[in-house]
């Protein structure tokens, strides 16, 4: 009884976690725990489920389709499915596989089955809809059954056809379904861009992609890498008459639909077996987080015979590859400078294998992670490294010895120029408080000629450092002064070399007050930022001279930005900074077309359908120059929509909403003036 009650409270504790988890991972796509431990808290309340049926509810997270919940954000229409995505079953061992193929046995005895064999990339589940041949609509697969609607963010996928060509182009209605991911590479690059614009990057490739995908601003999207691989026909009107999968995959290739470089057909289950080895050998080199391979019975007869349970089709498993966590001990706590100051801690470890790669050194992200962790020098960890994401710590090993250990404190100087640390009100990051500090000095030049800012060439690592450490440069102002004599004094530069770098460092001069602003390294000031603070006042002096209020007032511009910028520009050291810029001659201007008036400052546009004789990207450039916004969605704080041939949703949406409606000709009128 006392058992019971013990279960009882557990079950619902963890039922309370998990609903926590999937918000936080497939809502706001910033998970807080590996999907290891995830599937720990899964499984254990599975189990306890098993062992206390009476527990069960209707809406417990293990009876759901997807393991997830209805998570349709606000802000995208709800799309229900033809059919319901389902999950797949898992396998973890070679067991579990033959196991699987012995229940369809038990469906079809006697049968011989041939797999379609593709690992299982990690990326978010979405279904597309062709209407003869033509891409009108796309959803997230959601909870299984309901998805959200985010059609015109997956236009801005560069390898998904709008049209079709080929067999599937004759389709009355076809939907397919696939993946939508990002490579590796550009997940990196992209975090590394996030980072440098002091924004947050994301924890690992598939929330990146789901971040991206679910992105209230189709121009965002577009931005970002994603790319997309279909795996699975779904309804046809009129029915198709396949008689394999691998003929439908063939179908795509030729309909121009993207299906996976490594897709193989498998004779038999052994072969699915060799697959699931070698791609588990070639995990780290296919480009893409895997966590297993899937294996689909091929013949489409047999697979309608062996139907799918209220959860998964019986004719498909997602065989995993071994584990990404390893335990190991933390041999140090260490403290990195960044650019702004920020001291992040990080773990060294005894090295340890995991899924082939040595790992040494773990990110411990901040202070609170330690406090919520409680690692200590010393402790055993165990740390998840999933694909090339930074390792990290998923929990401490309990051992007897871990109390005896010092509990970690955030030391109270900066490790590199031992100036005062701090904690700003209200941040989780604790910084060195030293303008002056030579470790934020050489973060800041780094960024400052990084090629998406000033484009400095040949200002690496081992040049800044020298430069810094030999007090040769103080600030950015002194880059511009130093002498091909003395860049040449510098170690492993030689004189030819010197000279390269002293005209990029020169050239740089031009690059225009939107990068400037950039470079200067103002908190919360990133790409986006600076480029409309260069647009909206076109000179240094106007910005230098604004307020508060007067910056917050720029459309785009929340407060803390506001707050930062307005501080950043109070300040002596900075504005002296500035003056000594100006003195060398970097350009403190941003080049605009003249003449043109911002009549449409501040104002929304949503554009819809065909226009007659502008094309769409004419319409939105416009809009742009004139000091608009064109945003992907109706809403109540739209000014006004612009209609062609050939409306979507948007122009009910308008209507519903009572926002003034543009034909060309009026949107020609509105637009007359600038
Ligand atoms: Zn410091």
């Amino acid at each position: 009884m006392k058992d019971s009650k013990k279960a009882k409270a557990r079950v619902e504790e963890l039922r309370q976690l998990i609903r926590h988890h999937i918000y936080l991972y497939y809502v706001l796509a910033r998970p807080e725990i590996s999907d290891a431990e995830y599937d720990r808290l899964f499984n254990e309340l599975k189990l306890l489920e098993k062992q206390h049926p009476q527990y069960i509810v209707p809406d417990s997270a293990t009876l759901l389709v997807s393991g997830g919940v209805a998570v349709v954000a606000e802000g995208f229409a709800p799309v229900e499915h033809s059919s319901p995505m389902l999950s797949l079953d898992n396998a973890a061992t070679e067991e579990d596989v033959r196991e699987f193929e012995a229940r369809m046995h038990r469906i079809l005895p006697g049968t011989t089955f041939d797999y379609v064999c593709e690992p299982k990339i990690d990326g978010l589940g979405v279904a597309l809809v062709y209407e003869k041949g033509k891409f009108v609509r796309g959803a997230t697969r959601g909870d299984g059954r309901v998805g959200e609607d985010v059609t015109h963010n997956l236009r801005t996928i560069r390898n998904l056809p709008s049209v079709l060509r080929g067999p599937l182009a004759q389709y009355e209605l076809l939907e397919v379904r696939g993946e939508v991911f990002m490579w590796k590479a550009a997940f990196q690059k992209l975090n590394r861009y996030l980072e440098e614009a002091g924004e947050s990057p994301f924890a690992n490739p598939r929330n990146a992609a789901a971040g991206s995908l679910r992105q209230k601003d189709s121009g965002i999207t577009a931005k970002r890498p994603l790319d997309i691989t279909l795996y699975q026909l779904g309804t046809a009107t009129p029915p198709a008459s396949f008689a394999t999968h691998w003929e439908i995959l063939e179908a795509f290739r030729e309909s121009g639909l993207p299906v996976s470089r490594e897709v193989r057909l498998c004779g038999d289950l052994d072969a699915a077996i060799a697959y699931h080895r070698e791609m588990e050998a070639r995990r780290n080199e296919i480009g893409y987080e895997t966590d297993g391979v899937v294996l689909k019975v091929n013949n489409l007869d047999q697979r309608m015979t062996l139907s799918s349970t209220t959860h998964h089709p019986r004719w498909a498993i997602a065989f995993k590859f071994k584990s990404q966590e390893a335990q190991t001990r933390v041999r140090r706590i260490l403290i990195n400078v960044g650019r702004t100051g920020a001291l992040t801690p990080s773990a060294e470890v005894d090295p340890v294998e995991i899924a082939g790669a040595t790992i040494s050194r773990t990110t411990l992200h901040n202070a609170d992670e330690i406090a919520r962790l409680d690692v200590r020098e010393g402790d055993l960890v165990l740390i998840e490294r999933a694909g090339d994401v930074i390792p990290h710590v998923v929990h401490v090993v309990p051992e007897t010895d871990h109390k005896s250990r010092p509990r970690f404190r955030m030391p109270p100087r900066c490790p590199v120029c031992r100036g005062h640390a701090y904690r700003p009100e209200g941040e989780v990051v604790w910084r060195c408080s030293n303008a002056a500090c030579p470790a934020q000095l050489k973060e800041r030049l780094l960024h400052y000629g990084s090629r998406r800012v000033m484009d400095i060439e040949h200002l690496g690592e081992a040049v800044v450092y020298q430069l810094v450490d030999r007090d040769m440069v103080k600030d950015f102002a002194d880059l511009y002064h130093l002498e091909v004599e003395s860049l040449a004094s510098l170690e492993r530069l030689a004189k030819k070399s010197a000279t390269n770098l002293y005209e990029a460092i020169q050239g740089s001069k031009r690059r225009g007050l939107s990068r400037l602003l950039f470079a200067l390294g103002i908190r919360y000031v990133g790409e986006n930022v600076a480029s409309l603070l260069a647009q909206h006042y076109g000179s240094m002096d106007k910005l230098v001279g604004a307020t508060e209020e007067d910056i917050a007032g720029i459309y785009g511009i929340g407060p803390r930005i506001a707050a930062t910028a307005a501080e950043f520009f109070a300040q002596k050291e900075n504005q002296r900074v500035i003056e000594r810029l100006q003195a060398v001659g970097v350009r403190m201007t941003e080049v605009t077309a003249p003449g043109v008036k911002k009549i449409l400052a501040g104002k929304t546009f949503v554009l819809t359908g065909a226009l007659p004789a502008m094309s769409r990207d004419e319409a939105k450039a416009t809009i742009t120059r004139l000091g608009g916004r064109v945003t992907s969605s109706v809403s109540k704080k739209t000014n006004y929509v612009v209609v062609g041939t050939d409306p979507g949703s948007k122009y009910d949406d308008a209507r519903r909403l009572g926002i003034p409606i543009l034909d060309e000709a009026a949107f020609k009128k509105l637009i007359a003036g600038g």
